[in-house]
Order: C-alpha cells, then sequence, then structure tokens
C-alpha cells in the first residue's frame, strides 16, 4: 500500500506539477504555423499569464492576451486566448497560426524547454505533420525573440518541421 501511494506520489510530482492537465484540441480555423516567443523579461513577478494578459489588455488595448500558451519558468503550461481567435503576436503573420511564449529574456530552463516539446509534439501529431515552427525573429527584422535555439530544442529541419515524425 505505502508502496503504490509513493508511487501515486512520484507520478504527481514528476507529470502533473509542470505540465498543467489539458490536452491539445485543433481549433475550428485553420491553422499551418506555430511560432515561439518569449516574454522578454526576467523578472520573477512577470512569471504568469496574468501579468502578459494585464500588459496586452490595459496597456495594448487588446481584447485578451495575445498568446494562446505560456510556459512558466517551472514548466506549467498556461492557456491564454481562446485558439479559435487569431492571436496578436507577430505583426502581419497572424493569420493561421498559434502562438506560444515562454517567460524569460536570457534564462530558461529546462523544464520550459520539456514543457514545449510536449506542447509541439502534441500540436504536430494532431496535425499530422502539416504544420512547420518558427521563431518570431523569423517574420521580423528588429527582432530575436524567443532568444533561444528553439531548432535546436524542438529539433527542426530547416522548413521548421519536426523531424523523425
Ligand atoms: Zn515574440
Amino acid at each position: 500500500m505505502m508502496h503504490i501511494n509513493f508511487i501515486l506520489l512520484f507520478t504527481i510530482l514528476t507529470s502533473g506539477i509542470y505540465y498543467s492537465d489539458f490536452t491539445f484540441e485543433k481549433p475550428s480555423r485553420y491553422v499551418d504555423r506555430i511560432f515561439i516567443h518569449c516574454s522578454d523579461s526576467d523578472w520573477k513577478h512577470h512569471d504568469d499569464i496574468s501579468v502578459i494578459r494585464k500588459w496586452h489588455v490595459e496597456e495594448n488595448g487588446w481584447g485578451d492576451v495575445g498568446y494562446h500558451y505560456f510556459i512558466k519558468r517551472n514548466g506549467t503550461i498556461q492557456k491564454g486566448r481562446d485558439l479559435e481567435i487569431t492571436p496578436s503576436s507577430q505583426k502581419g503573420h497572424n493569420n493561421k497560426t498559434i502562438s506560444i511564449c515562454l517567460h524569460g529574456r536570457e534564462r530558461f530552463t529546462k523544464r520550459q524547454f520539456e514543457s514545449l516539446k510536449k506542447l509541439c509534439l502534441e500540436i504536430n501529431t494532431l496535425y499530422k505533420g502539416r504544420v512547420t515552427f518558427h521563431g518570431h525573429r523569423e517574420v521580423t527584422d528588429e527582432k530575436t525573440c524567443p532568444n533561444f535555439d528553439y531548432v535546436k530544442v524542438l529539433n527542426l529541419d530547416k522548413h521548421g518541421r519536426m523531424k523523425g515524425i
């Protein structure tokens, strides 16, 4: 009995905490690209989608936070804008996309990368490999966003497809 409880506790600690308990479901609108972003902040008190939502709604005057997902420093995936709604995150390149933002500017954690991989694999599987993954910097001259090597983290080919799927 003790042993079973220990396994259960271990399972909760290793999966439930850093991965949120949801599975990705395809929106009814057409999607062909996934964009990766960073929050451009290493401040601990910015590490929550409610803060980003506040910036986007109160400062930008938008209807909701611009991103569909936010990945906290501890790897937790938070839901943002409804997937049925086009994001506001890559100016001129929002249509037919899903956007994911990791908290951080220069510092990112292994847990964040694990959660990003898990989420992108889920998305890629549901779309049967027909979507491509990109960093924000690919569609703008001014930014370095997402400030980490997403090509390596997601093991992408030169077109942005996840390899080995
Ligand atoms: Zn960005």
